[in-house]
C-alpha cells in the first residue's frame, strides 16, 4: 500500500468525538463507504494481500466487519461467515463471552459455519481493533467450530491499546492510529 493510497483511505474516515460516550473518539467508516475511490483502494489492497493465502472463508464481525468481509470474500471467490452478537443467528450456535469495561458481551457463530472440509483456512476481519476483546472472542469461536484462523485483519488499529497482544493468529492492520 503506497503512502498516497493510505492517505486516501485515512482521509475518508471521520473522527466523531464523544460517541457513544464521553472520552471515546469514534472512527466513523460510513464516510469511507460513501467515497468510492477510497473504498475501492482499500478493497483492492485487501484483495491483493489475501489472493495468495489460499483462504477457504472470510469471517466478518457484526456489523461493520460484514461489509468489508463480504466484499473481500466475493472478490477472492470464497465463502463469507458472519460472527454475530448474541441472539441474532437462527440455527444452532457456539458462543463466547468476553469482558468489557463494565460487564460482558457475547458473540456467536453457527456450529456448521465452515462446512465439512478438514481444518478450513479462515481470515477474520473487522473495521477496528481497540482492546481486542471482540476479535479474540471471534477467533476463539472459529477455533471452537474446527476451523483455522490464519490471520485477523482490521482496517484500523488503536495501537496504544495493545489489542493485538495475546492473539494466537497473526494480526494485520491497514492503518495504525497512535
Ligand atoms: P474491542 O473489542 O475493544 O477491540 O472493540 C472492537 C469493536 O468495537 C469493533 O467491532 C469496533 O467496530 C468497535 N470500536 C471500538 N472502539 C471504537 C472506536 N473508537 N471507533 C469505532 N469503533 C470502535
Amino acid at each position: 500500500l503506497t503512502s498516497e493510497d493510505k492517505k486516501i483511505i485515512l482521509d475518508s474516515i471521520r473522527d466523531i468525538p464523544d460517541f457513544p460516550k464521553p472520552g471515546i473518539i469514534f472512527k466513523d467508516i460510513t464516510t469511507l463507504l460513501s467515497t468510492p475511490d477510497a473504498f475501492n483502494t482499500l478493497m483492492t489492497h485487501l484483495e491483493n494481500r489475501y489472493e495468495s493465502y489460499d483462504l477457504d472463508y472470510v469471517a466478518g464481525i457484526d456489523a461493520r466487519g460484514f461489509i468489508f468481509g463480504s466484499i473481500l470474500a466475493d472478490r477472492l471467490g470464497v465463502g463469507f461467515v458472519p460472527v454475530r452478537k448474541k441472539g441474532k443467528l437462527p440455527y444452532t450456535t457456539v458462543a463466547e463471552k468476553y469482558s468489557l469495561e463494565y460487564g460482558f458481551d457475547e458473540v456467536e457463530i453457527h456450529i456448521d459455519a465452515f462446512g465439512e472440509k478438514e481444518d478450513p483456512k479462515v481470515l477474520l476481519i473487522d473495521d477496528l481493533i481497540a482492546t481486542g476483546g471482540t476479535a479474540k472472542a471471534a477467533a476463539n469461536l472459529i477455533d471452537k467450530v474446527g476451523a483455522n484462523c490464519v490471520e485477523a485483519c482490521f482496517i484500523m488499529e488503536l495501537a496504544f491499546l495493545n489489542g493485538r497482544q495475546g492473539f494466537d493468529a497473526p494480526v494485520y492492520s491497514v492503518l495504525e492510529i497512535d
